[in-house]
This record gives structure tokens, sequence and C-alpha cells, in this order.
């Protein structure tokens, strides 16, 4: 039987009440061998995250100000799973141990690395999984980054030694012995790297969705979750803006090729959302647009020159707009002009330079800006062999009165993405779903 690796979130592993969804869905599968845990999140929307109150902690004991209140309330939610699941581990030891310690010699990193180790002491038992303390196998060189190879010996060598195991997420190990966080949400990086440690054959990331969304749910009411998407698709709408899972936290399963799956602890009868390298298509009714996400605020440079050397100019204009550290997200190429796209906040008050240095440097007839625009990419493996695909985009948007100010394809031609005033983005991203998904 293969293995999965289930990493739950901070809001899947809230209160005790998650703790029994946690258990239900890790003894519904057998597979389900290795979990990896982030600290107790919000089980409302106005709760606190117990890594932001020990950030807090942490503050108040720089400046001097009593942090009792807080470390009491941070107290009080781990007491509060152990007495309602009934637990044995010695909660009170370990917390008297760590405020004896403090203000002394405990490091921030090490600090806000408890609510992990808290959480996960609980589920462990909770879970009958064996804990491995993730200082004990999950390694960062001097470099500050991840040691693979030696984090991906020490977890295999646990799984070999246990049935099951259950490793907090976020932090790891300095070669000097000290603990050290991961960036926020680092427990998605965890979870990634046990799945490649022991091959798994899918690494499940459960929280509170039932997958990624098609687009962002503040614009569009109930958007549909994506069934399959690929690695490349992500990138395409991470960078366009949608919040998905960070890059860093998918190195490790995509290069060892293992799926990933994003499940809701909430809801698991839902299948969420298939991260994969590539897609056997089997679905032929599945839809072609895999997913759309937008960005507001860029500006867009357009300069006019007839008869010009087009790759001379073009490079001086990149270079332009690179010594200003302003980068380029799209161009677009036309005989006589082309523009150039950059986010307006890139540019800054660096754009009266940039265009004085335009006019110097590339003589041209003439310079355009336009400001307050928006840039919104419809992403989809399937739009290279789907012709009519860009008409059907285009007729919508028009047919709603939304302006097209500027058009760009990738070369890869996995996405479509137009700009429109910042005024028309909400309109352009509601069109282009019900477009395509009616
Ligand atoms: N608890 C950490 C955070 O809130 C890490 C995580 O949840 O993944 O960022």
């Amino acid at each position: 039987m293969g293995i999965k690796v289930a990493k739950f979130g901070g809001s899947s592993v809230a209160g005790a009440e998650q703790f029994k969804k946690v258990k239900a869905i890790i003894e519904s599968d057998p597979s389900r061998r290795v979990v990896v845990s982030s600290a107790a999140g919000k089980r409302f929307s106005d709760d606190h995250k117990l890594t932001d109150l020990l950030y807090l902690c942490h503050a108040h004991l720089t400046y001097g100000v009593s942090c009792e209140d807080i470390l009491h309330t941070i107290e009080q939610r781990f007491r509060e799973i152990r007495d309602t699941l009934g637990l044995q581990y010695d909660l009170d030891a370990d917390l008297s141990r760590l405020r004896s310690r403090l203000s002394k010699d405990m490091s921030v990193d090490e600090l806000v690395s408890r609510g992990e180790y808290f959480t996960s002491r609980l589920l462990a038992e909770y879970l009958g999984f064996t804990f491995v303390d993730a200082a004990d196998c999950v390694f960062f060189g001097l470099d500050g980054q991840i040691d693979k190879e030696k984090t991906y010996a020490a977890i295999s060598r646990a799984l070999s030694e246990h049935e099951s195991i259950l490793i907090p997420g976020f932090y790891g190990k300095l070669p000097t012995g000290r603990i050290k966080v991961m960036s926020r949400g680092g427990s998605d990086i965890t979870g990634a790297l046990a799945a490649a440690a022991v091959g798994a054959d899918v690494y499940e990331n459960w929280t509170d969705v039932s997958g990624i969304l098609m687009a962002d749910p503040r614009i569009v009411d109930n958007p549909s979750p994506i069934p399959n998407i690929t690695y490349a698709e992500l990138r395409e709408l991470a960078f366009m803006g949608a919040t998905v899972l960070h890059e860093e936290s998918i190195q490790p399963v995509k290069e060892k090729g293992i799926p990933l799956n994003i499940r809701n602890t909430n809801r698991p009868q839902d299948a969420g959302t298939m991260i994969l390298e590539n897609i056997q298509e089997t679905d032929r009714h599945e839809r072609f647009i895999t997913g759309i996400a937008g960005r507001k605020n860029f500006t867009i440079l357009t300069l006019v020159k007839r008869n010009m050397n087009q790759s001379a100019t073009l490079r001086n204009a990149l270079e332009i707009l690179d010594r200003y550290h302003a980068p380029v997200e799209h161009i677009t190429l036309g005989l006589d002009s082309f523009s150039l796209v950059a986010a307006s906040a890139a540019l800054g008050d660096a754009l009266y330079d940039v265009i004085a240095d335009l006019k110097k440097t590339c003589r041209p007839d003439d310079v355009q800006i336009q400001d307050g625009i928006a840039m919104v990419a419809s992403v989809g493996r399937k739009m290279p062999s789907q012709p009519g695909v860009s008409g059907r985009l285009f007729a919508a948007l028009g047919a709603a009165g939304v302006n097209i100010r500027t058009i760009a394809q990738g070369a890869d031609e996995l996405s479509i993405t137009v700009g429109v005033s910042n005024e028309q983005f909400e309109t352009a991203i509601r069109v282009l779903y019900h477009g395509f998904t009616g």
C-alpha cells in the first residue's frame, strides 16, 4: 500500500472539534501514515492564530512589557484541547519549562515554533501517532536553506522505525543546534518535504476551502473549485494575483512528480483540487479555462516610432526600465510601436525619469502613458488546442461593454491576458467567469 502525507493547516487544528474531524479523516484511510500539523489557528473570524499571539508575546518581551495575559490565553487554548479530548500529555510541565526560559535564552524563532510543537504533541497522542520533533528531522544548512538530503534521510528513517508519524510544521534546526522557523505558512513546506522524503503517492494539504477556486470569491459569487490543474497553470494564476500555495512549498513534491491534493477538513467528501505536472485529459467536457486571476494598478507605456529598428529600440527601452528596477510584466509589439506593461507601484516616482530616458535614448515620435490599468488573465492548458477561445473571450468582454486596452498572450499559449481600466476589473472577471463556466 502506498503512503499519503496529510498536512493540516491552522484552521484544521484550531480546537478540539477540529481535532475530531482530523481523526476521522486519518482513520478513514490507513495509508495516511504521515501527518504534518500547523499551530492551532482561528476558531472563528475574530479569534487569534497561536503563531500571531506568540509573535506578539515576543514583541512584549523585547520592550519589557508583561506578556502574561497573552501567554495565559495561549496556554488556555492548549489546555482546553487536552481536557476536552482527555489527553495524558504532560502539557503543564512543558509549559512551565517554556516559562522559565522565556526571557533568558529563548530566541523569537524558538518561541514562535512552540505553537506547532504543542499543537502537534496533542494531536499525535490523539491520533495515536508517534511524535517526531521537527528539530530532529527538518534541517537547515549554514546558508539558511533546507538541507534536503539530510531532511529526507531523517524523515524516511523515522517512518521506517514507526508505523505512523506526526511532525510539527514550520520549523527545523540549524547546524548550530538552534531552532529556525520558515516563512509564514511554512508548514506547507514541511508537508511537501515529508511527502518527497517518503515518496508519497499524494501530498494532501488539508485546509478550510474545497480546493483552489476558479476566481476570487470576493468578486465572483460561489466560484467553482478547480478539479485539476498543472503546476504551470498554477504559476500563471499565482503570478496574476491568485492566492495559492507558495512556490517554495510546491518545489519538493513537484521535483518528485508527487501529486498535490488540496482538501477541506470541514468537507472531506469534496475531492478538492489536484495539482499535477501533466494531466491526462480524460474528461472531454472539462472546461477549457482553468482559472481567472488579475491585479489592478498597472501602467502601459507605449512608444511610437515610424520605421524603427524594433529589436534595438525594444532592447533600449527594456534596459531603461530595468535600470529603474521596474519589471516589465507584458509586452505587445507592433510594426511602428510597442507597449510595455509594468506595475505602477514599481515605476513609482521614477516614471518621469523613465520617460525622459526613453525620449533621449529611443528618440520616439511619441510616448503615451496609460495608468489605472488592471490586467486579467484567463489561464487554461486546453486553450492552445481549442480554436475560438480568444474570439469567445473578446466577444464576451465586448458585449458587456468592457474596453480592452491591451492584449498579451503567453508564448506557451497557456494564458490570455487583457488590460482593462481599474474600474472595469471586477466586471471583466465576472464576465469571463460566467462566459466560460456556463
Ligand atoms: N503557524 C505558522 C503560520 O501561521 C505556519 C503555518 O501555519 O503554516 O504562519
